[in-house]
């Protein structure tokens, strides 16, 4: 395999573990420049990108070189490529033209970072989602003076950044004059960081305080960055009392994101908060054929509803499906059948009996604790009942990902808030109680195994 290839081939495994704004941040204009034995050398366009590829994505990036290419050991990142000469290579993102795998992620607007791949023409509308596509929609028809903030949460490779970047691009076309601005957040914290060690804080805030539409994405990673967590409380007031609008997304509620300090988690909870679920069955073939439609690729019909059978919590994973398909058919000329579709699933798709469900949970709580299912999902308040009941609902959330209003369904019919704050007190249990992770471990090991 080529460098350019085996990179390629990194990219398109790297991209469906770590969000597309990660990936465009950390992995555009990278690349391999060399490979001397078992040594890879990888360059990054600046010294920042560099250490964050080395740190955070080094160990990653290497297994997946390893298993391409068993000889590779160890990953060596320099910044830029000043000196070497490789000035007759196109870049990773115009591969494309060569009939590589197309990153559209590295298309993003240097001025407000938003990507302009991310619409709401193009974005499917279920009940999962429906509410925060609303609101969504709301926010960019008359920003800052509906929702704010508007707060969306949910789980992976749901669309959370998908309905955020929509609502920029949407501002940026209907009032071209707003300025606009999609970070994530993992990139404010470093760029407070940055900006106190370089004495550049002023300026920093007052190029927040510049902006009209903030969206900041992924707020759970705010957890425990206390210095940026306060300066993020003061630009937020700013921008809030001069009606500019806040978007922010998150895994999970205000409530439930660890080491938040108490004023930001109330701004947080301030304006509308909702929730992405998932995607039931039709849903799926419905995201299914608009994609395969984008890639006018005609993908036979058992093909599809194989893929929207086996995957059902990430519409990421349903894209990297036809990712697969769509280099297959490059490759073959002719799409997939079921089972060639099959093995090209192979490591997407868990085997069914590895899988979480509801009721395998709630099984195994109830055995775990020596209890009557039906007493689980009672309302029975007596304590033997009510930290098991907990466990469940916080297992249902964490390892499901089921929205808040079906886990209180579930339970008895309680109200989706009785849901969260079970799931945010096993959470929190969790930071000092180590018996209770263990018990938690033990109860999974059941689950999985069975
Ligand atoms: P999250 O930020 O919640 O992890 P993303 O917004 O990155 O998820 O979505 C993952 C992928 O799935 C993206 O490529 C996005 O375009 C796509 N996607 C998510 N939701 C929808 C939807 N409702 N309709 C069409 N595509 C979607
Ligand atoms: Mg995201």
């Amino acid at each position: 395999m080529a460098k350019e290839e085996t990179w390629q081939a990194v990219l398109a495994q790297v991209q469906l573990s770590i969000s597309q704004a990660n990936f465009a941040t950390w992995f555009k204009n990278t690349e391999i420049l060399s490979q001397e034995g078992n040594r890879v050398i990888v360059s990054a366009p600046n010294s920042f990108a560099k250490e964050w590829l080395e740190n955070k994505y080094g160990k990653t990036i290497l297994k997946i070189l390893h298993s391409l290419n068993e000889e590779i050991r160890e990953v060596k990142y320099i910044v830029g490529k000043a000196e070497l000469k490789i000035s007759e290579r196109p870049p990773v993102s115009s591969l494309s033209e060569a009939g590589q795998l197309e990153f559209q992620e590295f298309k993003v607007d240097k001025e407000t970072n938003l990507n302009p791949r991310y619409t709401f023409e193009n974005f499917v509308v279920g009940s999962f989602n429906e509410l925060p596509q609303a609101a969504a929609w709301a926010v960019s028809k008359n920003p800052g003076f509906v929702y704010n903030p508007l707060f969306v949460y949910g789980g992976v490779g749901l669309g959370k950044t998908h309905l955020l970047e929509a609502i920029g691009n949407e501002v940026i076309k209907n009032f071209s004059q707003k300025k606009v601005k999609y970070v994530p957040s993992e990139k404010f914290t470093a760029g407070v960081v940055s900006s106190i060690r370089n004495h550049e804080i002023e300026d920093f805030k007052s190029k927040c305080r510049a902006i009209d539409v903030l969206v900041l994405d992924d707020v759970q990673f705010l957890a425990g960055k206390e210095k940026t967590q306060e300066e993020f409380f003061h630009t937020f007031n700013y921008l809030y009392e001069k009606n500019k609008q806040i978007i922010l997304s998150s895994d999970r509620p205000p409530k439930a994101i660890p080491a938040l300090a108490e004023r930001l988690r109330s701004r947080f909870e301030g304006g509308m908060t909702a929730d992405i679920g998932y995607p039931d069955y039709e849903t799926r073939i419905a995201i299914l054929k608009a994609k395969s439609q984008e890639r006018k690729i005609d993908f036979p019909e058992e093909v599809l509803n194989y893929v929207a059978s086996n995957i059902q919590r990430n519409i990421r994973e349903l894209e990297g499906a036809l990712n697969r398909f769509s280099a297959y058919q490059k490759l073959n000329n002719k799409p997939p059948d079921l089972e060639i579709a099959k093995s090209l699933l192979k490591n997407l798709i868990l085997s069914p009996s590895k899988v979480a469900t509801p009721k395998k949970i709630i099984q195994a709580v109830a055995e775990f604790y020596d209890l009557k299912e039906r007493d689980l999902l009672s309302s029975s308040r007596k304590k033997e009942i009510v930290k098991p009941r907990q466990i469940a609902m916080y297992l249902l959330r964490e390892d499901l990902k089921s929205s808040y209003p079906f886990i209180g369904r579930k339970f008895g019919g309680k109200d989706h808030t009785t849901a969260i704050h079970s799931y945010g007190k096993v959470l929190k249990g969790l930071e000092t109680d180590e018996s209770l992770s263990d018990e938690i471990s033990l109860i999974r090991q059941r689950i999985f195994s069975v």
